[in-house]
């Protein structure tokens, strides 16, 4: 591989000095490498040799976009030269390669414009989805966000490692983006709330900073889906405030109102673990505090927020607080970022009941791109992993499927991105850097909760390490989960509840991340998925931005009747 790979090499640069810069054989999918190899195999049999090289190769014009393509011993096939403004008249234009010499070294390039059928159907396809993408309002109802990357000398008009920021935004094509003012669960004291609340008030000024301060000229902040409209008629990206858990709102209802006024204009009332508020969703592995309900004041928050007219979030409370939050509620509620449980056994997913209560509610839930709650490991596996566990005398892993990420959570309750604190701006290397957070939430099932297995006596760990290499070979672990699945999750939701009440979300730089959809600057991808699918454009849109704008305007219209009765 390493001799093709040089070659491979060379044959970009030659036609990178021939004025091509962006290469497209097959969207990279995370698993599609024998769909490609097939597709690049089987559409011109005869034309490869059977080398197949798989070229990493980043673009230099188009910064950060990493463009992966399988190239055949002879020539590269598909090649298809795509500017960012290109016409929909130039994508259809079909170009291959056909290789001189074996040597890539030696490859002189010819333009052969006799495309088969199947590629004219895809490149037809792709353009359809390009021009869908680009017409349709994107909006995504998840992305955490850091302070520190927030001030006037590290920002997002930078391409930093963030899964968001607004180059990859710009890149991506994605409208909006809801910044989470995101605190992790901690002690039910008053000091416990103190610390919150500060947290989560870093984060709303961070947000207002950006879009007041250091980038009014590119991104505006929405109170309203009348401000989305008007700010994206403005050309401007758009950033809405979601609250992710109402912890820090502590036992005073008056913060609701504070939280509202922030800018604030949609909150869960509990994370992972329960809250003052609510039971979350790691109850049903850890006990629940409100007989798997909502608290009274939990409920006493549902009413104020149904009378400000913030929507209330069912990503990460427990079953029972969401169908209680559902009765409540007068206006409909979201789920932020959720997955279909039927398709992933984790509790932060929703179960058909769940689902169902939501379309009964008018409400939308925003399927998320977290690869564990979207691809889980197979039953067999999850029973195997849980008698080793039980054999060695070890917990099981706690709020199964509730877990977050690394690098998030514990260090937020610590303290992490204080001002101050020396630190480096996470601005992307011209090597592409992984963003931060992308692992986070792989490995589910694994790896958590170790505390027990340090205990363990060397001989019983190496008894331990054999028996989950043998479950590892008999039961391998999920691969990573990529477009395809999350579209699956999107279908499944589509199919129970209807067009009406779904949407998107990735929850970035708080896990989320998927193959071929692990930035804002990779959204493209998921609208060809669901046009490869037969959504149509009006679908489309009402997945993206429309579903969840109608919701939200609703929620608008009972504050106003509700303020209205109270005269
Ligand atoms: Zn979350």
């Amino acid at each position: 591989m390493g001799m093709e790979q040089q070659e491979a090499d060379r044959t970009v640069a030659e036609a990178v000095a021939r004025g091509i810069n962006y290469f497209d054989v097959a969207p990279s999918y995370g698993d599609g490498d024998a769909e490609e190899k097939r597709r690049v195999r089987g559409n011109r049999p005869n034309r490869c040799c059977g080398t197949l090289a798989k070229i990493f190769w980043r673009s230099p014009s188009v910064s950060g976009f990493q463009h992966r393509f399988w190239v055949c011993g002879s020539g590269l096939e598909f090649l298809r030269p795509r500017r960012q403004e290109n016409s929909l008249k130039d994508l259809k234009r079909k170009l291959t390669v056909a290789a001189m010499t074996a040597l890539f070294a030696a490859v002189l390039f010819q333009i052969v414009s006799v495309p088969s059928a199947a590629q004219s159907d895809d490149a037809a396809l792709i353009a359809k989805a390009k021009a869908i993408h680009g017409r349709v309002l994107k909006l995504d109802t998840h992305n955490d966000i850091e302070p520190s990357n927030f001030t006037p000398g590290c920002n997002y008009t930078m391409r930093l490692t963030t899964q968001v920021n607004l180059p990859k935004m710009v890149e991506g094509g994605m409208d909006v983006s809801f910044m989470i003012a995101y605190v992790g669960q901690g002690p039910l004291t008053s000091e416990g709330y103190d610390h919150a609340y500060r947290q989560a008030i870093a984060k709303f000024d961070a947000i207002h900073r950006l879009t007041e301060q250091i980038a009014p000229d590119q991104i505006g902040l929405a109170l309203s889906p009348a401000d989305v409209f008007a700010l994206h008629k403005k050309n401007l990206r758009i950033a809405v405030i979601g609250v992710e858990n109402g912890y820090p709102i502590g036992t005073d209802i008056k913060r609701v109102k504070e939280f509202y006024d922030r800018g604030g204009r949609y909150m869960s009332l509990a994370h992972n673990g329960n809250s003052q508020l609510a039971d979350s969703n790691t109850g049903e592995a850890q006990g629940y505090l409100y007989n798997n309900g909502l608290s009274p004041l939990g409920r006493e928050v549902i009413a104020e927020m149904n009378r400000l007219g913030m929507m209330v979030d069912l990503s990460h409370p427990s079953k029972g607080a969401n169908l209680e939050a559902i009765r409540l509620s007068k206006a409909p509620v979201i789920a932020s970022h959720s997955g279909v449980r039927a398709l992933a056994d984790v509790s932060r997913n929703m179960d058909d009941e769940q689902l169902l209560a939501l379309k009964e509610n008018g409400g939308v839930i925003q399927v998320v791109g977290f690869a564990s709650y979207i691809k889980t490991d197979s039953k067999e596996r999850v029973e195997a992993l849980a008698k080793l566990r039980e054999d060695f005398g070890l917990a099981a892993p706690g709020g199964r499927g509730g877990g977050r990420g690394r690098g998030r959570g514990n260090a937020e309750f610590a303290g992490g991105g204080a001002p101050g604190t020396a630190r480096a701006c996470p601005v992307e290397g011209a090597d592409g850097s992984a963003p931060a957070g992308r692992r986070g939430g792989g490995g589910f099932g694994r790896g958590r909760g170790n505390a027990g297995l340090d205990a363990l006596s060397p001989e019983m760990r190496a008894e331990y390490d054999k028996r989950l290499a043998e479950i590892d070979a008999k039961f391998p672990p999920a691969r990573r989960a990529n477009v395809k699945d999350f579209v699956n999750h999107i279908d499944y939701a589509v199919k129970l509840i209807g067009i009406d009440h779904v949407g998107i979300s990735s929850d970035f730089d708080g896990g989320g991340g998927i193959d071929g959809w692990n930035s804002a600057a990779e959204a493209f991808n998921v609208t060809l998925e669901l046009v490869r699918r037969g959504y149509t454009e009006e679908q489309i849109g009402r997945l993206w931005s429309g579903n969840l704008l109608r919701v939200w305007g609703e929620v608008q219209k009972v504050a106003q009747k509700l303020q209205n009765e109270k005269g």
